[in-house]
């Protein structure tokens, strides 16, 4: 259920992401880069169907997507991998949750959730850092209970505690990632990692 991305230019803009010289605009001229190739690997196996066109020449049937799609960021970070779904999707519609950390328990709580029906969608939840998967497994949640059936999770950097966390909680959620790093430090943070993904994409 792991989907780890193979392409030489993945490697290259993943590897100037992590550099902490890179500043915010190269920052996120990359995330979206790294998204959209990460959102044609969740998406490689949508449905799709007949369609009837005239080309200048003859009648043809080609394909077109059968499916429709819905992307939803948890915030902040996951904004920045948005973009490339509304760039690559003509009828993409997206959802919001944002979540936060319950100080007293260090369980991830919703404080805002603004979704479009979900039942029958190809539903990606997107998040860039996926560490301890304490928000990713709120946010799909969340997203189980909304209704979605057909859903993935798409992330930037996964540790390999995150991905066990999905793996058990959501068992039927396949997880598409740039690069499954070592570990977690102290703080939760991604070794090698790069740093917070929202200070680098929003300059704080
Ligand atoms: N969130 C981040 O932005 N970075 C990490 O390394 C872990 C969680």
């Amino acid at each position: 259920m792991l989907h780890i991305l193979r392409h030489p230019l993945a490697d290259h803009a993943l590897t100037h992401l992590r550099d902490h010289t890179t500043k915010p605009a190269t920052f996120r001229t990359l995330a979206n880069q790294l998204g959209l190739m990460l959102a044609l690997e969740a998406t490689r196996d949508l449905p799709t169907r007949g369609h009837a066109v005239n080309t200048p020449l003859e009648p043809h049937t080609g394909q077109i997507l059968d499916r429709g799609l819905v992307v939803v960021p948890i915030l902040r970070a996951g904004l920045g991998m948005v973009q490339p779904y509304l760039d690559l999707f003509p009828d993409v519609s997206v959802g919001y949750v944002g979540l936060e950390r319950d100080h007293a328990t260090a369980i991830a709580r919703s404080y805002y959730c603004k979704l479009p029906p979900l039942a029958g969608k190809r539903v990606l939840c997107v998040d860039p850092m996926l560490a301890t998967g304490g928000s990713a497994v709120t946010a799909l949640d969340l997203l189980r209970e909304a209704g979605a059936e057909d859903l993935r999770l798409v992330v930037v950097v996964a540790a390999p505690e995150g991905v066990a966390t999905v793996h058990q909680k959501h068992p039927t959620v396949p997880v598409f990632t740039a690069a499954l790093d070592r570990e977690l430090n102290a703080k939760k943070y991604i070794l090698p990692g790069l740093g917070d993904f929202g200070d680098r994409l929003f300059g704080t």
